[in-house]
């Protein structure tokens, strides 16, 4: 399997820390406000990393934080005179709540800032006794970024570069304009914790290094988040805990591309953002998923809603093949063409190859879902073919809409559930049409497609009509084939 490193620019075959054993963390929410679907792509992309990782056989240990204290929750709270904690519980309940909707896994540890206090001052205190780091008169304590000579590794940049247009803002105490806060002394009204440096709250970046290093142990496998992160949070995120632990930090450095409405950066300052709870009340967490996962996770995400409309019919025509091999299968009369069922399995066995070597190549979902398309054509002409002659092979079928479910389950995408059963306004129906009495609704289905025939049969094109416009009324269509007429929903 290749991961492209962001780090160092290449795609690099991946090798665990321990055999058979991935540990990652992705970067998670600040829960200020409720997430768009620029974030729900990142958390979508490291989902399916996560899932195809486990299909691949690895046991995975996934970690992923809530920044549940930070400037802009206490802004919101102040705006809406509640405490940064009430602010910070609801939007973390509704971020959980809304990522099972888009079936996205949970993470097997989810810490969260607040109760990380202990850890990030050890790690702040050991840094400072290691003259990586210093408590300024006011109580911010800084992280000194020239004490670290890899300082610009997981980015690219380099220090000096940095210092073109670096300023020490108004209230900061910072030896030098590249420094940043580990802790931030408290301001009336504020939620702090006591530490050595006075009362205060750790900087952002503190936490993350400092529950990579509790949760999942440094270095890790795998680290990630959107490419906005990779400076300055994963930059600093990895001086600290180098610094600290002098255990290396992230053996690779996955970045997920931006997500754009109109060519621009999906962003809550720019107002040109969905939240993701409000497209999935419209569209279906499948179709959004399909829609994302047809470009490659780095590549910038172009949103619209024609395109969801897109993926959705897409997914439509995917679900349909499935039904209809489920169907042909149970309705498959003894005369199967082998020949034709094994060449269906040779050709489905072929994408698989190409779906596989496509997520092994840096999770390439887009390459993987053109293979899943390519084989529900050729899906749709087995049965095209074999149904015309009724030999279809009951295994065959079967076999084809189960991988077809499968590939598209191990990338989160569940199909629709089939509108299998049939009204039990059928019965009603098949009681007038045909005088059938009993409650069994197929068996009534069977009954009304008969008389249906009966009248064709005999030429009688009113009565066939007339049940026809029945089935209409009640949303349903009669579908011909070799094997028998069979009644769907439309
Ligand atoms: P935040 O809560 O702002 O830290 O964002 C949570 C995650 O969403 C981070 O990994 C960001 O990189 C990511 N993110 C933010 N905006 C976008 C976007 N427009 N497209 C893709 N990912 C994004
Ligand atoms: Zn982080």
């Amino acid at each position: 399997m290749k991961i492209y490193n962001s780090a160092t620019h290449q795609k690099e075959e991946f090798k665990p820390i321990e055999e058979g054993k991935v540990r990652m963390y992705v970067c998670g929410p600040t829960v200020y406000d409720n997430i768009h679907i620029g974030n729900a792509r990142t958390f979508i992309s490291f989902d399916v990393i996560r899932r195809w990782l486990i299909a691949s056989g690895y046991e995975v240990t996934f970690a992923q934080n809530l920044t549940d204290v930070d400037d802009k929750i206490i802004n919101r709270a102040n705006e809406q005179g509640r405490t940064a904690a009430e602010v910070a519980e609801e939007f973390s309940t509704k971020f959980i709540d809304v990522m099972h909707r888009a079936n996205v896994m949970d993470p097997d540890i989810r810490p969260r800032a607040t109760k990380e206090i202990g850890p990030m001052i050890g790690m702040i205190k050991s840094l400072i006794e290691q003259g990586h780091a210093y408590a300024a008169d006011n109580g911010d304590v800084y992280f000194a970024v020239r004490s670290d000579p890899a300082y610009g590794e997981v980015s690219g940049r380099k220090v000096d570069e940095l210092m073109v247009g670096a300023r020490i803002a108004a209230g900061e105490e910072k030896r030098d304009p590249l420094d940043f806060a580990l802790w931030k002394a408290a301001k009336p009204g504020e939620p702090s914790w006591p530490s050595p440096w006075g009362d205060g709250r750790p900087g952002w970046h503190t936490e993350c290094a400092a529950m990579v290093h509790r949760y999942l142990g440094c270095p890790i496998d795998i680290h990630g988040g959107g490419s906005d992160l990779a400076f300055p949070h994963h930059e600093n995120e990895c001086a600290q805990a180098t610094c600290c632990w002098h255990e290396g930090f992230a053996n690779t450095w996955m970045h997920t591309g931006m997500l754009l409405v109109d060519g621009e950066k999906m962003s809550k300052s720019l107002g040109n953002f969905f939240t993701l709870e409000e497209v999935l009340e419209k569209h279906s967490a499948a179709a959004l998923r399909l829609l994302m996962l047809q470009t490659h996770y780095r590549s910038p995400l172009d949103f619209s809603w024609e395109r969801l409309d897109g993926a959705e019919s897409s997914l439509a025509r995917i679900a349909g093949t499935v039904e209809n091999l489920r169907w042909a299968a149970r309705h498959a009369a003894g005369n199967p063409d082998v020949a034709a069922a094994d060449a269906l399995g040779e050709d489905l066995a072929a994408f698989g190859r190409t779906y596989t070597s496509c997520m092994d190549d840096d999770f390439n979902t887009a390459g993987a879902i053109a293979a899943v398309f390519e084989a529900v054509t050729r899906a749709n002409h087995y049965l095209e073919d074999t149904q015309a002659r009724d030999a279809v092979d009951e295994g065959a079928a079967l076999a084809a809409a189960g991988v077809l479910a499968n590939w598209l389950g191990t990338l989160g995408i569940e199909l629709p559930e089939p509108k299998e059963e049939l009204p039990v306004g059928l019965l009603g129906v098949a009681a007038g049409l045909v005088g059938y009495t009993g409650d069994d609704v197929d068996e009534a289905a069977e009954r009304i497609l008969t008389a249906r025939a009966d009248a064709r049969a005999a030429k009688n094109w009113e009565l066939a009509d007339a049940i026809r416009d029945q089935l209409r009324d009640m949303g349903l269509v009669i579908e011909d084939t070799a094997a028998g007429s069979r009644l769907k929903h439309s």
